[in-house]
């Protein structure tokens, strides 16, 4: 079915390591997801590899140069990046912040803030990907079951795309991402049960009607998508490395595209090693922050692959500590984050609490959701104040804290 691609990428299987041509497979191994079953992470999920090899010695030394010019176009399982959306997807801002000597020695506190995406939410990344495969191909119909932020931005990329976009969503999704759906065009299709239960019915879909699939780890590409911060927070820093990176993790997918992002740098020798990483996820799955609110991992084994190769740390976070670091994110650095992403925050809190920084070492957060998205949820944590009457005696009142 894929075309063009044969020459550029070949899959390598998570689980049984077997490699495949782009023509052979579109979505899982065959071998390994033959014993799937619905309570148990899928097997099978593929890693997409590009011929490091040649890419080196075909550009030497400008390697580096070359691929940030040309939106490192050798790196993406596309022909042309013509084919992306004509939205700003990625390139988000990195913030960086110094944090004065307390606890801790002196350090630097960064952030990259991919609620600056088009449907504020990291998924643009993944969905304007899949979006540019289906284009190439001839596609014109993608579906993808969703807690929220990957509908919608799938619906989002998708209407700039002119693709009619099915999105099967939890009926219990958040009403804001449900309505942003809707605006963008999308066919929104609610499943009683949960988002496990929406994912095995969009796969059904597209085993039996052809329906081109979106979701995430199942295409494969949705991780070369996600895998883009990776390049961008390397270029950002002007070609360094931050010392960690905190990530919030639900399916695994986003974790797993940043390692695949720096682990095509390595492969290509532009660095040396890869960030330590923590994987950040709530205590419990019916966790306050939906994004990340999952029973069954569906990138499991490939993020817990890349943890172990790569000795990230994993860290858990309550739904107390998510809703804490979701204000002190909004109130002390202008960053309205969903709680997903304030999961990330929280994980660092959680972190300098237990391990000890290196004087000025560079510690990111992915910001990986914008606030407006869920506002229910940390409704609860602002007290909004009564009114006054329009006079300046009671404004003075109100204000005398002030003078
Ligand atoms: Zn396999």
């Amino acid at each position: 079915m894929q075309s063009g691609l044969d020459d550029k990428i070949i899959f390598e299987c998570v689980n049984c390591g077997r490699h495949y041509l782009a023509t052979e497979v579109e979505y899982l191994c065959p071998d390994c997801s033959a014993q799937n079953t619905i309570d148990q992470p899928p097997k099978g999920v593929l890693k997409t590899l590009y011929d490091y090899k040649g890419i080196k010695s075909q550009y030497g030394k400008k390697l580096h140069n070359h691929l940030e010019k040309s939106g490192f176009i050798d790196l993406l399982p596309i022909k042309s990046r013509g084919s992306l959306s004509y939205l700003n997807v990625g390139n988000t801002p990195l913030y960086e912040i110094n944090i004065p000597e307390n606890k801790q020695p002196s350090h630097k506190l960064l952030f990259k803030d991919d609620s600056q995406n088009p449907t504020y939410s990291y998924k643009d990344r993944a969905s304007n990907l899949v979006s540019a495969v289906a284009k190439e191909r001839g596609i014109n119909t993608i579906i993808a079951a969703s807690t929220g932020n990957a509908g919608s931005s799938l619906a989002g990329i998708g209407a700039a795309q002119k693709q009619k976009i099915i999105i099967l969503v939890p009926e219990k999704a958040p009403t804001a991402k449900l309505i942003q759906i809707a605006m963008y065009g999308a066919e929104i299709i609610p499943v009683s049960g949960s988002y496990d239960d929406a994912f095995d019915l969009s796969v059904l879909a597209t085993a039996e009607l052809g329906i081109y699939n979106r979701n995430t780890a199942y295409n494969p590409f949705t991780i070369e998508g996600k895998k883009t911060a990776a390049y961008e927070i390397y270029t950002q820093l002007g070609d360094e490395l931050p010392d960690r990176i905190f990530v919030p993790v639900g399916d695994g997918c986003i974790i797993a595209g940043v390692y695949k992002g720096f682990e095509d740098l390595l492969r290509l020798g532009i660095i040396d090693h890869i960030p330590e990483i923590i994987s950040v996820r709530a205590e419990n799955p019916e966790t306050i922050a939906d994004s990340i609110s999952v029973k069954i991992p569906r990138n499991y084994y490939m993020s817990k692959q890349f943890l172990e190769t790569y000795k990230g740390i994993s860290i858990k976070v309550s739904d107390h500590s998510i809703l804490q670091a979701s204000k002190e994110l909004a109130a002390k650095y202008g960053l309205f984050a969903e709680p997903a992403a304030a999961a990330a925050y929280a994980g660092y809190l959680s972190y300098i609490e237990k391990f000890q920084l290196k004087e000025n070492s560079r510690n990111l957060v992915l910001l990986t959701g914008s606030g407006l998205k869920d506002v229910n949820t940390v409704s609860e944590q602002i007290k909004l104040p009564r009114s006054i009457e329009p006079d300046m005696k009671n404004l003075k009142n109100k204000l005398s804290r002030y003078s």
